[in-house]
């Protein structure tokens, strides 16, 4: 197989290899790169993948004279490495990528996405994507890029400048996996006063290569500013520019892994498909699931699940796209008027009822998202952050016949710790602080406040 292209959604004579792709950013007409063709996978050979990263796992546990193993090891970090470089070779094949592939897996998905059951005849389960250094799924993209651009850099290339604009976790994820990296200088751009404490605080200790731009306005003028500078002349000068947000086929792209392990896993042991219910904000996690099922994973329904910021949901129903402001709600890290990968999503089903064939969507407001957290932890004992209680409700709300037949799977997109003012008077305790968060919290804070303009930023970063 010839090096795979990849093809701006606004125009497909315009193309780019993986690398171009994945430094670009954006495609130089504003466009969205995706990719000119869909390599077939096999189900039955990426099970046997899993398997044997899981052999290998096991067989490294018990040299380490720990011989339990782990029956629920589907979903672990040594089958995500392993489930990723399968998957994703075809996108990298001939490229300079190609070579560092199972250097970069290894690296960035060095944590596990447990899938948890929650009813004895797992027919509903909660994939938790958490458990990574900022504590929500933005992790697995953020660190899988970072590992990348590293690897592409060579001595004396000009300085590479990332830069990101956040809805709260995408900033905290990016800042954490390039701290540190040479050469490479991070700006990221969070709406002031509108992601929660924690958050911020995720956004402001890093210092040394990361700046953080509080900006006075909404996540869709911290995300305009990102595409004008990309742009811009001026600040490209002298330096490389990329964007860290998740129109970058890096953090797309391995995100179609968790779903490929936990549907394989799934598979597996019911012999069934798995349906998703993911909540949605950019759109660039569900994209990764309509994308692994393209691929041949063994995955069936897919739904979407918004927040009060309804643009999804009302154009699968009414067929008038009608981007919108965001307005503010619980689940703020889905706070999205105009959700940046609906253009991939509609290039791959240009037509409304080849969409409405593909995913389903749903909105929901502040009120069921507190009765969600409330209940989910009433019944299960889950303590659900407003993001994953939102896919929660979603699920409660498709008819009783749909989740009985089904193998559903509530997509867990951060720990509950990190939107703990909201949680924990829902749920009436203490949320517990995984370590990784709380070593952060002891970390100084520093951030510049900026106007939302294009020239703020100029100057900021001048
Ligand atoms: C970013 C984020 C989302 C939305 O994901 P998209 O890929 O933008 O749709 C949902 N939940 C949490 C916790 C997030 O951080």
């Amino acid at each position: 197989m010839s090096a795979m292209r990849f093809v701006s959604t606004r125009d497909p004579a315009l193309s780019a290899g993986l690398v171009e792709a994945i430094e670009q950013g954006l495609a130089p007409d504003g466009g969205l790169y995706v990719p000119s063709e869909w390599p077939a996978l096999s189900p039955y050979k990426l099970i046997g993948v899993a398997l044997y990263a899981q052999h290998r796992q096991n067989a490294r546990a018990a040299a380490d004279g720990d011989a339990r193993g782990d029956p629920r090891t589907w979903t672990s970090a040594h089958v995500l490495a392993g489930l990723a470089v399968s998957m994703l070779q075809p996108f990298a094949e001939g490229s300079r990528l190609a070579p560092h592939l199972a250097a970069i897996a290894a690296e960035a998905l060095s944590f596990d996405a447990p899938l948890v059951p929650l009813d004895p005849e797992g027919r509903l389960s909660v994939l938790e994507l958490f458990h990574g250094p900022t504590a929500a799924f933005k992790d697995f993209g953020a660190r899988f890029l970072a590992a990348s651009l590293a690897r592409l850099r060579a001595a004396g290339d000009p300085p590479l400048g990332i830069l990101v604009a956040t809805s709260g976790d995408t900033g905290g994820a990016v800042a954490a996996a390039f701290h540190g990296r040479p050469g490479i200088e991070v700006a990221v751009l969070y709406p002031k006063g509108l992601v929660t404490p924690m958050q911020e605080r995720q956004l402001t200790c890093w210092g040394g290569n990361v700046r953080s731009l509080a900006v006075r306005g909404t996540f869709d003028d911290c995300q305009r500013m990102v595409k004008e500078a990309l742009l811009d002349r001026e600040l490209r000068e002298g330096r490389v520019l990329s964007s860290a947000n998740s129109i970058n086929l890096g953090r797309l792209l391995p995100q179609a892994v968790y779903y490929a392990a936990a549907s394989l896993a799934i598979w597996r042991a019911h012999g069934e498909p798995a349906s998703f219910v993911i909540p949605a904000g950019n759109l660039g996690n569900s994209l990764a699931c309509i994308w692994a099922r393209k691929l041949g994973l063994p995955i069936a329904d897919i739904v979407l699940a918004h927040n009060a910021n309804r643009a999804v949901p009302d154009f699968l129903r009414t067929g008038a796209w009608r981007p919108r402001p965001s307005v503010a709600t619980l689940a703020s890290a889905m706070d999205v008027g105009n959700p940046s990968n609906m253009e991939r999503l509609r290039a791959l089903f240009p037509d409304i009822d080849g969409l409405r064939g593909a995913v389903e969507a749903d909105t929901v407001d502040d009120a069921h998202i507190r009765e969600r957290i409330r209940s989910g932890f009433q019944r299960f004992g889950q303590i659900w952050c407003p993001h994953t209680a939102t896919a929660a409700e979603v699920y409660e709300r498709l008819p009783h016949e749909r989740r009985g037949a089904g193998r559903w799977v509530i997509v867990a997109t951060a720990h509950a710790a990190k939107f703990r003012e909201i949680v924990e008077p829902l749920i009436g305790r203490p949320v517990p602080v995984p370590e990784t968060l709380a070593r952060l919290l002891e970390r100084p804070v520093a951030c510049t406040e900026i106007a939302p303009q294009l020239d703020a930023l100029r100057s900021a970063l001048a």
